[in-house]
Parts: structure tokens; C-alpha cells; sequence
């Protein structure tokens, strides 16, 4: 998914904090004056991130300071950069950084090592095509980099941008003083940002959202929305588990759910059917099919939100 450089650093800050504060370490985030995307997996960049942090705060000098800077590396990747103020490592010890087991070199050290290691994180980072390095001077400090490739600010596939104006332009005409609700639950601050600009232009919906499963139930119960849209991948409860509970509450149960999930692996679909969504949509957002799911289930809802007792049909599109 295409992700917000500067969201996915402002969590690692917020994350790290602590840590820092709590060894006396300065930490310096770089200001963004462009908006840059990467194509990542955002809970493996931000594990990438957290590591390179925690190791520099740990391998730092007392009252020594963390910078994280970013640069944009020939036309198609961005480098993020963290450095440390610590004592710098020998040519000999960065020819070991990425073998198993290592430590930074100070594998005396009574610290206990957190989370991954540089062996993993290398892995990951390239699971991602992205690329790791360093370089260090003895006595300077170290600084640990990695690459991503940039993305495109996510936004309307380009087949599709000559039916925008008619899908989104002329959205159907609302029926007088009629206001529906959709409830977005979405971890990803792009792709909120994407269906908010979507929806600001449907006079005829109010948008609700929620950044991760529980909030998302919590926001289903008091506001009881017409229609939900669901991301699969959240932080904690899940898509999946977050539908489960208001498939089972009776004060939700009725509102149709559509699942909207970067996983298009045709299985995924078919699960993500079994547990109960009402349509599957796979990200990046298609404009006029997501518009028409939504319209369908709009639709559902205003001929079925009569109570609880009524069940949504469930239909299964595996034509796309
Ligand atoms: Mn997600």
C-alpha cells in the first residue's frame, strides 16, 4: 500500500519516544515540505524504523542525540537515514552488522536486545525492495539508511479517470433531508485521506472513521452508520474479527459491512465472504466499483434497516 512518509515517522516518534526520554537521547524527526509516499508494508517499515531507532538510542552516548533526515535517492527511491552519536564502528565490525547473532558489536554488553535484530530487519526491508546500508566513523557516530521505492500518491487508477467525472460528479441525487452515515474503519492515513476526498462530494453522506478495529465497534454501537467500510489489515482486532463482533451484537448486525483489504489473493476473498462481508473490495480503491458497492449497500440498508432481524444477502464477485 502507498503510505505517508511523514504519517509512518510521526508514529515512529510517537513510539520511540519513551525510550529515548527515558535514556536522556535527543531525538530529531525531519520536517516533510512534500508529500512522499513508498510502496511498503506499513507494520514491517514501521518494526524496520523502530529498530534502526531503538538501536541508536542504545548505542548512543549519554546525553546523545538521534537524527533521522531523509533524502530523495535518484528518481525513484527515498533513503531515510538515522544516526546515531555514538562511538562509530570499525571497518571490521560493520563487515559483521549483518550476520546472525550479532550485536553491534558490543555483544559484552549487559543490554538485552529488543525486538529484531539487523539480520531480520535487512530481510524485511528487502521483502520490501528496499536496500539497507551504513557508514560510521569512529568516535562520529553511525548512520544506518534504507531505501524504499517512491509511490504515487494514491489516488484514482488511471484507466478509470475518464468515468470519474460522471461516477463522482453527478453522485444520485439524495432524497430530501435524507443524511446516511458511512463508517470508515481504516488504519492507513492515505487511503482515509482518498475516501474522505470520495465522499466529501456525495452531499448525500456524512463520513464517521475509526483507526483500528475496536474504535470502529465502539463507532458502529453509538452511531449505528447505514453502511460500514472495513479494512482487513488493522492493528490489533482485525477486519475479520471486528465484523464477528458486530455480526453478533443485535444493534449492528443488520448494517452491511464492506470489506476493503489490500489482500486480493482470490482465497482471501472467499474468506473474507464466509465471515459475512456484504461485498470484498480490493485495494488500490477503484472509484466507480467502489462507488457502486457503496450505492448497492446504501440501497441494502434503506430497504432493510427495519431492525435487527434482517440479513444481509451475501454474493460473492470473483469477476474482477
Ligand atoms: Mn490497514
Amino acid at each position: 500500500e502507498p503510505m505517508s512518509l511523514a504519517d509512518v515517522l510521526l508514529d515512529c516518534n510517537v513510539l520511540i519516544g519513551p525510550q529515548a526520554q527515558n535514556r536522556g537521547i535527543g531525538l530529531v524527526f525531519p520536517s516533510f515540505d512534500e508529500a512522499l509516499y513508498i510502496h511498503a508494508d506499513l507494520t514491517r517499515v514501521k518494526q524496520v524504523m523502530i529498530n534502526l531507532l531503538s538501536n541508536a538510542i542504545k548505542y548512543n552516548r549519554p546525553g546523545g542525540v538521534v537524527t533521522v533526515r531523509y533524502e530523495r535517492s535518484g528518481a525513484h527511491c527515498v533513503r531515510i537515514l538515522v544516526a546515531d552519536s555514538g562511538n562509530g564502528l570499525t571497518a571490521a565490525q560493520i563487515g559483521q552488522l549483518f550476520q546472525p547473532f550479532n550485536r553491534l558489536g558490543q555483544e559484552d554488553s549487559t543490554e538485552e536486545g529488543t525486538g529484531i535484530g539487523l539480520v531480520v530487519t535487512k530481510q524485511l526491508v528487502e521483502l520490501m525492495n528496499g536496500t539497507i546500508g551504513v557508514t560510521s566513523e569512529p568516535g562520529i557516530g553511525t548512520e544506518f539508511w534504507v531505501e524504499f521505492p517512491i509511490a504515487s500518491a494514491p489516488t484514482l487508477m488511471e484507466a478509470e479517470h475518464s468515468v470519474i467525472a460522471s461516477a463522482v460528479l453527478t453522485p444520485p441525487v439524495a432524497q430530501a433531508g435524507k443524511l446516511r452515515t458511512l463508517l470508515y474503519v481504516e488504519d492507513n492515513p492515505a487511503n482515509m485521506e482518498l475516501v474522505e476526498m470520495l465522499i466529501a462530494r456525495r452531499s448525500d453522506l456524512k463520513l464517521l472513521t475509526a483507526i483500528n478495529g475496536h474504535l470502529g465497534v465502539v463507532m458502529a454501537r453509538s452511531y449505528k452508520p447505514d453502511v460500514i467500510l472495513m479494512d482487513i489489515n488493522l492493528p490489533g482486532l482485525s477486519g475479520i474479527g471486528a465484523l464477528k463482533i458486530l455480526l453478533n451484537d443485535p444493534a449492528t448486525a443488520h448494517i452491511p459491512v464492506i470489506a476493503l483489504s489490500a489482500n486480493a489473493v482470490p482465497r482471501d476473498i472467499e474468506r473474507g465472504m464466509e465471515a459475512g462481508f456484504f461485498r470484498y473490495l480490493t485495494k488500490p480503491i477503484k472509484v466507480v466499483e467502489f462507488m457502486d458497492a457503496l450505492d448497492v449497500a446504501l440501497n441494502f440498508a434503506e430497504q432493510n434497516g427495519l431492525g435487527p432481524t434482517a440479513v444481509a444477502p451475501r454474493s460473492v464477485d470473483t469477476s474482477k
